[in-house]
């Protein structure tokens, strides 16, 4: 088999990994990278294989770096099927349109971010998608399907995010059989909502994360309890909590976790509003998946048919209703997007509560350097929002284990119980520091000495 990693090499965005196996070719994954979507040099924009000759595509979760850049497939002429759980196709439809529809108001505003190019076009249209959902084949966990003649595909879950899976492919080579293993995204293990991460053996070739591959997050049941504290102060206080979050994935556990202190009586409920149009028709679908919880997911929503949105949780899908938060008291908590506080209505939220000792901003995620998040989760003394400084008085809490992603421990593990018999590992999807403290953790497992490959670099393996 011959591996070729076109994204996340050293970084964590623009996953897409090719399999040659035999005479046929699968893609894995089709991620956008981090960049300006719709600028005319945007490394989203070409493709260092022919979407033509692929004869499937495999994808392990729906988030925009391992989906961003399925459209494009299609209108490069890809003409084959495309392989997903049923929560990841449903959860892709719904983020695609999204990007679709920023890429159009981008292009509409282009003239003022980029005055001096005469011509804008986005990288895929709402046509393009329409065109791609089509293609999509639902393939539960744990149901073997046969994706191009030889080769059978199997998703396990990842726990990572709803649908999230793990890649198993197995299929045949010189007579012996051979196993290969992707992880996507690995999730964290024991966080009451998701499962631990589905363990796989006999792995002879294997592609991992890496993305917290250098850090040692706080355990779950410690995080509950410094929320329930966070909870407890804006009650005392009449105060606001404001945490910016991802529409997918990390609203819907800050929603779960806050669900989970009211239902256990730890700490009175006070009114969550879930600011995102996104985050609503998201959660819809995370309501249509009770299989993929824990047990103890399971019977929080058996008590509460209207999970991910009871009565103490309300979600705002007009500005409206947006707006209207700005003049209400506390106690209340507001969950809004974008996670890092670059954009969307969170800056609204922000702007109004940011100045005030009484309030709270939790930052609950990943905050890449240089945007507003970083600033607030450092500390800083003022902050600037729509060309206005405010002075950062609300006190700030940095609680990143929320992540979804497993830390180098849970990364350990999951190592362990493959059984340590892999032939070839790779490490994708981390920054080089993470991919550098990984190795050692991942490479007594491993027989050849562990990959670190470069964007575009190809392996026989
Ligand atoms: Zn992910």
């Amino acid at each position: 088999m011959r591996i070729t990693f076109h994204g996340a090499t050293r970084q964590v965005t623009g996953s897409a990994h090719l399999l040659e196996i035999g005479s046929k070719r699968i893609l894995l994954d089709c991620g956008l990278f981090d960049s300006e979507r719709i600028h005319p040099e945007s490394p989203n924009r070409h493709f260092a294989f022919d979407p033509r000759d692929l004869d499937a595509v495999i994808v392990s979760h729906a988030h925009n770096d391992h989906i961003g850049r399925l459209p494009l497939l299609i209108r490069a002429g890809y003409n084959g099927p495309i392989f997903a759980t049923p929560a990841t196709a449903s959860i892709t439809s719904v983020m695609l349109r999204d990007s679709a529809r920023i890429q159009r108001e981008e292009v509409r505003n282009a003239h003022i971010k980029y005055p001096h190019l005469e011509s804008v076009e986005p990288l895929f249209e709402l046509v393009d998608v329409e065109w791609l959902i089509e293609r999509m084949q639902r393939i539960p966990y744990q149901t073997p399907i046969e994706v191009v003649p030889g080769v059978n595909l199997t998703f396990l879950n990842s726990g990572h995010i709803l649908g999230s899976a793990i890649v198993q492919l197995d299929y045949r080579e010189d007579g012996r059989p051979r196993r290969f293993v992707f992880t996507g995204d690995l999730g964290r293990r024991d966080t009451h909502l998701l499962p631990d991460p589905a363990i796989v053996k006999d792995v002879d070739v294997l592609v991992s994360e890496s993305t917290y591959g250098s850090r040692e997050l706080e355990p779950y049941d410690r995080l509950v309890k410094q929320l329930h504290a966070i909870v407890a102060r804006a009650i005392r206080l009449e105060g606001k909590v404001v945490i910016p979050a991802f529409s997918l994935g990390r609203t819907q556990r800050m929603v779960y976790c806050l669900q989970e202190l009211f239902a256990m009586h730890k700490v009175r409920p006070i009114p969550v509003f879930v600011d995102s149009p996104l985050a609503l028709r998201l959660t819809e679908i995370h309501r249509d998946h009770p299989e993929a919880y824990t047990p103890i997911a399971r019977e929080l929503m058996d008590r509460d048919p209207l999970y991910f949105g009871s009565k103490h949780v309300e979600f705002c899908a007009t500005w409206d209703d947006s707006r209207r938060l700005n003049y209400m008291r506390g106690p209340m908590i507001i969950i809004a997007s974008s996670g890092m506080c670059e954009a969307g209505r969170i800056r609204h939220h922000l702007r109004h509560v940011v100045s005030d000792p009484d309030n709270a901003v939790v930052i609950v995620s990943y905050q890449a350097e240089g945007t507003l998040g970083r600033q607030i989760a450092e500390g800083v003394e003022r902050i600037q929002i729509f060309d206005q400084w405010y002075d950062l008085n609300a006190a700030v809490y940095v609680l990143d284990g929320f992540s979804g992603h497993a830390d180098r421990n849970d990364l350990g593990w999951w190592y362990e119980q493959t059984g340590g018999s892999i032939e070839n590992a790779f490490l994708v999807h981390g920054d080089p520091e993470a991919i550098d403290a990984l190795t050692p953790v991942l490479q007594p497992f491993v027989q050849n000495t562990v990959h670190t490959p470069e964007l575009h670099q190809s392996y026989e393996v």
